[in-house]
């Protein structure tokens, strides 16, 4: 395990220096750049090793994952845990209280069973909606069209806060390819916030298109296989 903490360690430390040179050649606050370690089909050690080197947000995209992985992290001082991948309305009880957020809300039925659940647990959970820019069959998310309506109906839940948009664009090489939808959600962004103040947040940029995700505004990046390695299976 020595060896891999000190790659863990070193990868964040490294990530940090290029969160630093991104925001600069922006010309943006490091300090609005969220740094998310995507943790999915890692070992709870990793992520134990990723805590004990600083790190503090990390993202999960199974419930059912985060639940065997919840004993050994969940009590960890400070520690932030979001649910990063597809969510199915009957886990979200379970969801809602090994979560400190959701954010890939893409429906008010989901929105409604989220808000429940929190209000059970006397909680209140920030949510971010998941949008969908691409026409891929795999990727999940609500059709843009369809966000204003789907705000109006979800800020009145009182359990729930609104706190911005995330979006997966399709995988390529090029970091390029995903600009545009960068942008999209960013002016998805801009308009939502006018009627819905507390929306902020944009979860843009993963291991190798976070630079450009910086320059389109991301306040927060996700990243998984530049700080972890590669994920068995690897495909996911
Ligand atoms: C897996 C995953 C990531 C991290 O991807 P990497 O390319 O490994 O950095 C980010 N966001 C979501 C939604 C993911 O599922």
């Amino acid at each position: 395990m020595a060896n891999s903490q000190t790659h863990i360690a070193e990868n964040l430390a490294r990530i940090h220096e290029e969160i630093r040179q991104a925001c600069r050649a922006a010309n943006r606050d490091e300090a609005d750049v969220a740094l998310m370690a995507v943790s999915k089909f890692h070992p709870v050690e990793a992520l134990v090793e990723a805590y004990g080197a600083g790190q503090r947000l990390f993202g999960e995209n199974r419930v059912q994952e985060m639940q065997q992985k919840f004993p050994t992290v969940g009590a960890l001082a400070g520690i932030d845990l979001h649910l990063i991948g597809p969510l199915q309305s009957n886990k979200s009880a379970k969801a809602a209280e090994i979560f400190h957020a959701i954010d890939t809300v893409d429906s008010l039925k989901l929105a409604e069973r989220l808000s429940s659940a929190a209000a059970a647990l006397g909680r209140t959970l920030p949510i971010l909606i998941e949008v969908k820019l691409s026409h891929e069959e795999s990727k999940h998310g609500l059709a843009p069209e369809e966000l204003p309506a789907l705000l109006d109906a979800i800020a009145p839940l009182p359990n729930l806060t609104l706190s911005g948009l995330m979006t997966v664009p399709p995988w390529s090489e090029d970091a390029e390819t995903a600009r545009p939808y960068f942008q999209h959600l960013r002016r998805l962004l801009d308009e939502s916030q006018k009627t819905h103040a507390t929306m902020t947040q944009l979860s843009i940029g993963m291991s190798n298109d976070f630079h450009v995700a910086i320059e389109e505004g991301s306040t927060c990046i996700r990243i998984g296989t530049a700080i972890f390695g590669k994920r068995v299976p690897a495909a996911v």
